[in-house]
């Protein structure tokens, strides 16, 4: 999955149009100024992905928290993630006081929509799905809920850019998609994120809120006004350089993912006993894993330790992930705040100590994640799959 495999000229390029002259933010500065780097890649962006506008911050944690904001979440609003996502998920909801209500991940590794609806009460305000690894969550069957009960759709999309549903980008679909450029994404600025919407007034909320409140009218940042509070999670025009030459490697990236993931699979496909991650009806993965499932979970385990052992790096065990999975996650289960939280997220914080994840333990329990490399030869691909399709296939 990471773009930082492949930097080059096009990096070096932008980002010397920006040393040269020495305007490193985004705003103002009009005189000295001779690019425009983040609202150039906001375009691409917004571009590419098929969307009305784009937005440029400072990461993929940054652009949860804005998405969420410019809708009007708040204190006490309740948000359904899944079990199994990146600690920034919840982190994003906690940061505007509302409260993260998890819910169970079925077979796609995404949230399941039966049990979404199970979770729905009064005070939900938002589905969020995670698009992990690559692959997405059923978003018809998201949508119908959330019309339903009247609920935002916020995808993130932080570990699918590229990926589609339905021919759609992934992040489009919904009210608005997130997006990260941190170091190990498909692409990267080194720091950065973006979200995405076809809603004017979410665009412009995030916009403002992004830089302070500033409702950027004018050429005068000190006489802009400020109609309503906000945040700093602008991003720096040498981030937005990097990703500018990054954005337009994208599909290149992509190829190169699909071709290395094709190779693997087809082996792996060899090997009874292994079956793969469901991928819903009209989607089209951005290759960046290859996720499959073992038969037990003690088998999955076994088989993560014997690909290490066997020189096959990358390959991820979820179950027993300190970042990615809820078991381990006792610093949300408790709330350990430096400082006092909300009243609305201490009192109605599920007590997850009582939740049954059984089902979400069931699937992430026997699934295995392997990191597909931008930088590999096509013979070591086919040498790693042979390597993976002899350890797995002495195991099950
Ligand atoms: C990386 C990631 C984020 C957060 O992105 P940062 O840019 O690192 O803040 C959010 N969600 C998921 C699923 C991610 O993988």
């Amino acid at each position: 999955m990471p773009g930082f495999e492949l930097f080059g000229e096009q990096e070096r390029a932008h980002v010397n149009d920006v040393l040269q002259s020495g305007v490193l933010m985004r705003y103002g500065f009009d005189g000295a100024r001779s690019h425009w780097k983040a609202r150039e890649l906001e375009n691409a962006l917004a571009q590419r992905m098929g969307a009305k506008y784009a937005h440029l911050v400072s990461s993929g944690t940054a652009a949860l928290t804005i998405a969420m904001a410019s809708a009007g979440v708040g204190a006490g609003d309740e948000v359904i993630m899944p079990t199994f996502t990146f600690v920034a998920t919840f982190e994003a909801i906690l940061a505007l006081g509302a409260v993260p209500v998890m819910v169970d991940v079925d077979d796609t590794l995404t949230l399941d929509p039966k049990a979404v609806e199970k979770a729905i009460s009064k005070h939900t305000k938002v589905i969020m799905p995670v698009h992990m690894c690559g692959s997405m969550a059923d978003l018809d069957a998201l949508a119908a809920l959330c019309r339903k009960h009247q609920l935002l759709l916020i995808e993130d999309a932080c570990q699918a850019i590229g990926a589609s549903y339905k021919g759609k980008a992934l992040g489009s679909y919904g009210d608005l998609g997130c997006f990260s450029f941190d170091y190990v994404k498909t692409i990267t600025c080194g720091e950065g994120g973006a979200l995405i919407t076809d809603n004017e007034a979410y665009y412009t909320h995030a916009d403002h809120y992004a830089d302070h409140g500033h409702d950027h009218k004018g050429s005068d940042r000190g006489a802009e006004s400020h109609p309503f509070l906000g945040y700093n999670y602008r991003i720096s025009e040498l981030h937005a350089a990097v990703g500018l030459a990054q954005i337009a490697r994208l599909d290149d990236f992509l190829k190169i993912q699909k071709s290395n993931y094709t190779i693997l699979r087809k082996r792996l496909n060899q090997v009874p006993g292994i079956t793969f991650r469901k991928v819903p009806e009209g989607g089209v993965e951005n290759y960046s894993f290859l996720s499959f499932f073992l038969p037990t979970a003690v088998l999955a385990k076994k088989a993560q330790a014997a690909l290490a052992d066997a020189g096959i790096d990358g390959c991820f065990y979820w179950y027993d992930n300190n970042w990615h999975y809820h078991r381990q996650w006792e610093h949300l289960k408790d709330l350990k705040s430096l400082g006092f939280l909300p009243n609305q997220v201490r009192d109605n914080l599920p007590n997850y100590y009582k939740s049954d994840f059984s089902q979400s333990d069931h699937w992430v329990g026997r699934t295995i994640s392997c990191l597909i490399k931008l930088g590999w030869k096509k013979e070591e691909v086919k040498q790693r799959a042979e390597t993976m399709a002899q350890v797995l296939g002495a195991l099950v």
